[in-house]
């Protein structure tokens, strides 16, 4: 069943704000998920929802915190989230960078301690919006998942980074990727009966390539479902290279923010990201600039492609064309997620019309 993205989100921010979150957080944080959804990134959507709650419950994730600058300079900025919602910190920790990048040309903002960052494309998108490229590097402290290449045990987590350079119209390139084979998300969309994950993301304890999420859950079944469980790790992606660009992210994001990485044990998961924002139109020519980056990604669309239903795509194009599909048919949430989804905001008290509205009555 697909489920309109207006309701949706207005369900997610009425849980958001059962759970505790002032209501303008609640539906930060919602249009948030739903956006991730929309993209096709439903690993970062509403399939959240149950585990921030119960973060916020355990106190991990704190609503209504406060950005705290920690040291600000022209160009530079650190910035501790004091675990508060990811995309709300996130967002305003990027809107410094901006704020600095129009004026110096360049920025660098080091956020600390954020909640979960969500779909880390979205701040890429915030910075090409305005004009800017983008680098962000991110590390999940305290969610150890993925094994190094060459080991079969997890050191890191699945570190995203996202890289955005604008177009000056509105198909910019937004290059948004975990550095693990599959982003954590994917296996708990499969576990609630979404799309089963390809079948050499994770290995099981042996260091075997196996597609089966009790390597990373152990037996179900759980709720939240608890990727500390299983005996496997998922994998990096591009073997040695992937794995070292993880390092990287960790290296960037939890060690040069002073956010922490992942040699500690954490007593909750959170984010450090590492921001670089550049103003394209200080180094020279900016429309220039701009021509130059559209010939070349026209130039690279108009490869034969292999598939020529698919066509050849480049970083950000997939995210907007199944966002144009979803925006007109809905966004598709498997049974087992609706049900799980409507227990969850029961019990947290969420009026019926709003459940249903969203999820359909048989939910
Ligand atoms: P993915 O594999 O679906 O996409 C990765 C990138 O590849 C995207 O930029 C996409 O535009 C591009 N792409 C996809 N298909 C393409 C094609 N056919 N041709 C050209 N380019 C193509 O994404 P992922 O690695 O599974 O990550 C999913 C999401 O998880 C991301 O939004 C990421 O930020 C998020 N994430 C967040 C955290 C966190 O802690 N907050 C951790 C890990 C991942």
């Amino acid at each position: 069943m697909s489920v309109p993205p207006e309701a949706l989100c207005r369900l997610a921010a009425a849980m958001l704000e059962r759970a505790g979150a002032p209501p303008a957080e609640a539906r930060e944080v919602a249009q948030h998920l739903v956006e991730a959804n929309l993209t096709g990134h439903d690993s970062h959507g509403v399939v959240r929802i149950p585990r921030y709650v119960a973060w916020i419950r355990r106190g991990w994730l704190v609503p209504a915190a406060a950005l705290t600058p920690v040291l600000e300079t022209p160009v530079l900025c650190v910035l501790d989230a004091g675990y508060g919602f990811g995309p709300v910190q996130g967002r305003r920790a990027v809107a410094a960078g901006i704020a600095r990048a129009r004026q110096h040309g360049l920025a660098l903002v080091a956020l600390r301690h954020a909640g979960h960052l969500g779909r880390i494309g979205a701040y890429a998108e915030q910075a090409v919006a305005a004009g800017l490229v983008a680098l962000h590097f991110v590390n999940v402290a305290g969610s150890l998942l993925v094994a190094p290449f060459g080991a079969r045990e997890r050191r890191l987590s699945t570190n995203p980074f996202a890289i955005g350079i604008p177009t000056g119209d509105d198909r910019p390139f937004v290059l948004d990727c975990a550095t693990s084979l599959i982003a954590e998300g994917k296996l708990l969309v499969a576990l609630e009966g979404g799309r089963p994950v390809r079948t050499d993301a994770l290995m099981d304890a042996d260091g075997q390539p196996t597609g089966d999420p009790r390597a990373l859950y152990g037996e179900g079944p759980h709720s939240p479902p608890d990727p500390s469980r299983g005996a496997g790790a998922l994998r990096p992606f591009g073997e040695h290279k992937g794995s070292g660009l993880a390092l990287a992210c960790e290296l960037l994001a939890g060690a040069l923010t002073g956010s922490g990485t992942n040699v500690r044990p954490r007593d909750r998961l959170y984010n450090g990201m590492l921001s670089i924002l550049i103003d394209p139109a200080r180094l020279g020519d900016g429309d220039a600039f701009l021509a130059e980056v559209r010939a070349f990604l026209d130039w690279v669309r108009a490869a034969r492609p292999v598939d020529p239903v698919v066509g050849t795509l480049v970083p950000g194009d997939p995210e907007r064309r199944t966002a144009a599909e979803r925006r007109r048919n809905g966004i598709p949430l498997a049974r087992p997620l609706r049900a799980h989804l409507a227990a969850c905001a029961r019990d947290l008290g969420v009026a019926e019309a709003l459940i249903t509205g969203a999820l359909g009555e048989e939910a």
